[in-house]
């Protein structure tokens, strides 16, 4: 079986749409997050958030496009690009100050798509209204990315995520009415969740028609409140193996439609205490797509739970 088949794959899709292959620059803003304002961030959050290899929020968003895309159209040739706002909280500034930066984004030569990474409890109407009144003078498409990482509402409260589930259900509703694309972040191995907090989250994103998801293997950086506790023993996490079988159960309930962007984190090894079993991203990819062959399991092979589901045995 071809990782094509195994699951629906984010550049073939990206391919689909804009006819070329299109890459992503990320974008690094002098901002912060409310959660790391209000107390002190998700346990796992880092000094720098997650900017590990962005360039320098003091550069302007059309300098920090324009270096990082010089450079990839140099190395593969590249003509179209998603200007990504990745890092912290890109929605929570005032209004004014985020028009001027998503502006400054669209005026950039080359630019398909904006892609706007936040949190669930950051999404408000006017913010929106305005992304729409950009995509219908340019013609340029949004994405909102949203961080929910699981489900599991203990967990979003362990883990000190300061919203919980009914906030990104909110956020999703009221994105859907824009017609934007919505990726959402998710953790399958988060302390404290099991294979069915796994299953139940990949329902709730089928059940909510969310276009993407980005699936991230839990590593924990240095000098973070979840470093101590893994330090000190407070807290264990899964085996690789145990991960895997995971990743293949939220894939094989996952609607088809859906496209999945990633299947495990990339941080630098330096930065962190705890980084994917010690193991190279490409060897946990072969070792996933083997599993998922030797199995025979595939994106939405379970995916029949919606739409009345009990009616349609009668
Ligand atoms: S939402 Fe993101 S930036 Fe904010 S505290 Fe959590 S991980 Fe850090």
């Amino acid at each position: 079986m071809k990782e094509k088949l195994v699951y629906n794959k984010f550049s073939d899709y990206l391919k689909i749409k804009y006819g070329e292959k299109v890459y992503k620059l990320p974008v690094n803003l002098p901002i912060t997050c409310p959660n790391r304002m209000n107390g002190s961030g998700c346990s796992f959050c880092a000094e720098v958030g997650t900017g590990f290899e962005a360039m320098s929020s003091s550069a302007k968003v059309k300098e920090q496009l324009t270096s990082t895309k010089r450079k990839i159209s140099e190395k593969y040739h590249a003509r179209k690009f998603i200007a990504y706002f990745q890092n912290y909280t890109n929605t929570f500034m005032p209004l004014e100050q985020f028009k001027s930066y998503i502006w400054e984004a669209a005026e950039t030569e080359d630019i398909v798509e904006i892609s706007i990474s936040t949190r669930p409890d950051c999404i408000r109407e006017d913010y929106l209204t305005f992304l729409k009144e950009v995509e219908e003078k340019t013609n340029i498409q949004m994405n909102v990315e949203l961080g929910l990482q699981t489900v599991n509402y203990h967990t979003l409260d362990f883990i000190s995520r300061g919203h919980g589930l009914a906030e990104f259900i909110d956020a999703v509703t009221m994105i859907k009415k824009y017609d934007f694309s919505i990726c959402t972040h998710m953790i399958l191995n988060l302390p404290g969740d099991t294979i069915r907090d796994s299953i139940e989250g990949s329902k709730i994103l089928s059940a909510l028609h969310i276009d993407i998801v980005k699936l991230h293997s839990l590593y924990i950086p240095k000098n973070t409140r979840l470093s101590k506790a893994y330090e000190d023993g407070t807290i264990t996490l899964c085996s690789k193996e145990e991960y895997i079988r995971r990743l293949a159960a939220f894939l094989e309930h996952l609607s088809p439609d859906i496209v999945v962007e990633r299947l495990f984190s990339r941080i630098p090894e330096k930065d962190a205490v705890f980084s994917n079993w010690g193991t190279s991203w490409w060897k946990l990819q072969d070792e996933f797509l083997q599993f998922m062959n030797e199995k025979g399991i595939y994106q939405g092979q379970k995916y029949n739970y919606l739409n009345g589901s009990a009616l349609n045995r009668l």
